[in-house]
């Protein structure tokens, strides 16, 4: 289907809009690449009609990492967060780019088959951009910043701001595809770096109370994080202090507060800093989100997550799956099935929110997607549904139908028709 060939209406057993109530059976009509109609009402001559199927926005991945592949690690909860990233940096070292850019290509072709139509992808030196940029999804790429040592630090840096200059000078960064920058996390990332990025302009993303260990580090220098650093020499010679002793204080420490943030994983944030995280708390009209990684938390054994203390504080929560060395699918469907699990007692409203508007606001992409509502653009996810149910949201995390179709501005890049 054409974005450009006329008016298209999908009619299905449930329209999910997120804003807005269900709607079932429901028609949803597409024109020029955006929604322009929802209604009630069966299907009627010259609808496409998909049958037993929920539409939902098209879902929003807030944390991964395209080129990382599956490690086939050690059984979930078994794993520390130090032995981890060592295998990790190991690995990464003998990879050829090649083998990177072809592991991304994978990792898009995946979130599209599985309905994700937005993702923030953490990526060294802006390393998956060309690839996404081929691609019709829409991304935040952000560039990742890391270093203790000065050197690392320099090199990362100096990095960085050339791709993210080169990006600007291309006048490419407003669009469907833009350009962030993550420092990767407190115990690897000097503070400076944090204040450099923070100044850059563009979104940030950073690793932030991931482990229990990450808490040691910052208050005491010491433990598991430190003698990792150590053992693959990445441990300053030079003098190194943290920027205060609280995961929180590297996003709210002084100019680090003006920045929207993503803030990954957050599992470890103490509830006395949670009011940093409020939207409220920024006169800027900054925006700070935590994008909770469900399976990827459960497989370093890390948690209970704070997750719906966070919600029910006003900070807006997104989902992530983080990378396929962490998590077996790059499937935000997936997540939130496995949340609803572990979580009954949760409204799958909730649940749907989290993997839709929360993610395209905290990436400001909320104006155009993130919910089914005319004037947006027309990125949709299709879920095969039970024919017999009737709670549309519940229909869908509760099921176990796949995405059958994935829309972006009016055109499938996944099914039923995108051949
Ligand atoms: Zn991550």
């Amino acid at each position: 289907m054409n974005a450009s060939a006329g008016p298209l209406t999908l009619a299905a057993r449930h329209l999910v809009p997120i804003e807005g109530p269900p709607v079932s059976p429901g028609r949803l009509t597409i024109e020029a690449g955006r929604i322009v109609a929802l209604e009630p009402g069966t299907p009627r001559p010259g609808d496409l009609d998909l049958g037993s199927v929920a539409i939902l926005p098209g879902l929003v991945n807030c944390h991964v990492h395209l080129d990382l592949p599956p490690l086939g690690g050690p059984p979930a909860g078994v794993v520390d967060l130090a032995s981890w990233l060592e295998h990790i940096v190991n690995r990464r070292a003998a990879w050829a780019p090649r083998q990177a850019i072809a592991q991304v290509e994978a990792g898009i072709a995946a979130s599209m088959r599985s309905g994700t139509t937005l993702l923030a992808d953490i990526t060294p030196a802006g390393l998956s951009w060309d690839a996404l940029a081929a691609s019709p999804i829409r991304a935040v790429v952000f560039a990742e910043l890391i270093g203790l040592r000065r050197e690392r630090a320099m090199a990362t840096s100096a990095q960085a701001f050339e791709w993210l200059g080169q990006i600007r000078r291309s006048g490419f960064d407003r669009g469907r595809l833009r350009p962030g920058l993550s420092p990767h996390a407190p115990y690897s990332t000097v503070g400076w770096l944090y204040e450099r990025a923070a100044a850059a302009g563009v979104p940030l993303s950073t690793h932030l109370a991931e482990s229990p260990a990450e808490t040691e580090f910052l208050n005491a220098g010491t433990g598991p994080l430190r003698a990792f650093l150590e053992r693959i020499g990445a441990w300053p010679d030079d003098a190194w202090a943290p920027l205060g002793p609280r995961p929180a204080d590297y996003i709210r420490k002084g100019a680090l507060k003006q920045a929207d943030w993503i803030v990954a994983h957050g599992t470890y944030l103490d509830e006395s800093d949670f009011w940093q995280l409020r939207p409220q708390a920024a006169p800027s009209g900054q925006r700070v989100a935590v994008a909770y990684c469900p399976r990827s938390t459960a497989y370093f054994g890390h948690g209970p997550h704070p997750f719906a203390a966070m919600i029910e504080r006003g900070i807006a929560v997104a989902l992530g799956t983080d990378s396929l060395a962490s998590t077996p699918s790059l499937s935000i469907l997936d997540e939130i099935r496995w949340l609803h699990q572990r979580h009954p007692e949760l409204p799958a409203q909730l649940l749907l929110l989290m993997g839709t508007l929360a993610g395209a606001w905290a990436l400001r992409f909320d104006d155009e997607v993130g919910s089914l509502v005319p004037g947006k653009r027309a990125d949709l996810a299709v879920v095969s549904v039970d024919p017999t149910s009737d709670e549309p949201a519940q229909a869908v995390v509760a099921g176990r139908g796949p995405v059958i179709g994935t829309m972006v501005d009016g055109t499938w890049v996944y099914g039923p028709c995108s051949t």
